[in-house]
């Protein structure tokens, strides 16, 4: 099945949803494709308190605030795991289930994912005790001891967040420098309930009965190892661009991060990109939704000045 429009988002997150508000606006017909469900990382997040104009929000509210917007103004929400991406003078977008997308103008905001601890006993536990996600999974921790895995943002934010459930929460920190706001470090550092392990790896989950029954750590100087009692952990190490399906063209930077000129445009003319998945220096919402009104903004006029709107 073929479906033309003039404008494809890829990915309903903070950066597609706002290009949804500012292409459908503009006039011009917009598909916004989504492989999930519409939000992006803001459905992962416990609450929002950088958004301006909302002191403090949980993420799941802002997602779903910013997807009635977004669909509001006649941008049509398509369900499509886009796998390829081939140019021309219409661009095709094809998705796994064999739909094809068509159109002049194409808008990439697939975002980022979690990257893997890469040790022995991770794959086999997911779900079984390790979660990417302390917002999808937190409350099965309830009365427990869990282990959260870096020293950013995320990191330190989920684990304030996760002592409303567990007993105990280790923060396990390669370093002994953080990589987060000052605010967000003493709010980790003040919680009772937080035992912070510095210049530690973890080396190994444990199982018990086919769940997570605990971590084996590793002090990165001395090799020490200990064991923690954890039936739950969480990995917040970063994360890697969402860009495999663009792989043959010449838009990537070494990581795989798009490369995006100011307005949002790649090499290839009339391909865009936005929010995490581009190169960029701060990922975060208010960043992600500037990309995005952005590159609508710039494929709105550069198709008017080609005559193709
Ligand atoms: C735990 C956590 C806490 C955070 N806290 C904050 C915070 O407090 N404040 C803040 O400003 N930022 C925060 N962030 C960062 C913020 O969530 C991101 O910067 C923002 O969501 C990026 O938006 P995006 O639209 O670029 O990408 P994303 O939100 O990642 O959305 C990308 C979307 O693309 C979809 N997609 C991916 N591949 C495909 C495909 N092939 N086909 C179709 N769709 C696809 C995904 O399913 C997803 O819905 C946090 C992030 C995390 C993980």
């Amino acid at each position: 099945m073929t479906k033309d429009y003039d404008f494809i988002i890829i990915g309903a997150g903070p950066a597609g949803m706002t290009a949804a508000v500012y292409a459908s606006r503009a006039g011009m017909r917009t598909a916004l494709l989504e492989a999930g469900a519409p939000g992006g990382k803001l459905l992962k997040t416990n609450k929002i308190s950088n958004w301006p104009g909302i002191k403090e929000e949980p993420g799941s509210q802002l997602a779903m605030d910013m997807f009635e917007h977004s669909t509001s103004f006649g941008a049509v929400y398509e369900y499509g795991n886009v796998t390829e991406i081939r140019d021309g003078e219409r661009k095709q977008v094809i998705c796994q289930d064999g739909t094809v997308f068509t159109a002049p103008a194409v808008l990439v905001a697939t975002g980022t994912k979690e990257r893997l601890l890469g040790i022995p006993g991770e794959e086999e536990h997911i779900g079984r005790g390790i979660s990417y996600c302390a917002v999808c999974d937190g409350a099965f921790s309830r009365n427990q001891d869990v282990a959260v895995i870096g020293g950013g943002n995320s990191a330190l934010e989920e684990s304030v967040y996760l002592t409303q459930f567990a007993s105990k929460v280790y923060i396990v920190m390669r370093r002994d420098v953080f990589r987060a706001e000052q605010a967000v470090i003493e709010a980790a550092r003040s919680n009772p309930k937080i035992e912070i392990l510095q210049n530690y790896r973890p080396v190994q989950v444990m199982d018990k009965e086919g769940k997570v029954g605990g971590l084996e750590i590793a002090h990165a100087q001395s090799g020490e190892k200990k064991l923690l009692p954890v039936t739950g952990i969480f990995p917040y190490i970063g994360a890697d661009p969402v860009t495999g399906f663009l792989k043959e063209l010449p838009v990537l930077d070494k990581q795989g991060y798009m490369l995006v000129n100011s307005e949002m445009e790649t090499v290839v003319s009339l391909l865009y990109g936005a929010g995490d998945v581009c190169q960029k220096g701060l990922r975060q919402v208010v960043t992600a939704a500037s990309d995005g009104a952005i590159a609508a903004q710039s494929a709105f006029q550069k198709l008017r000045s080609l005559a193709l709107l």
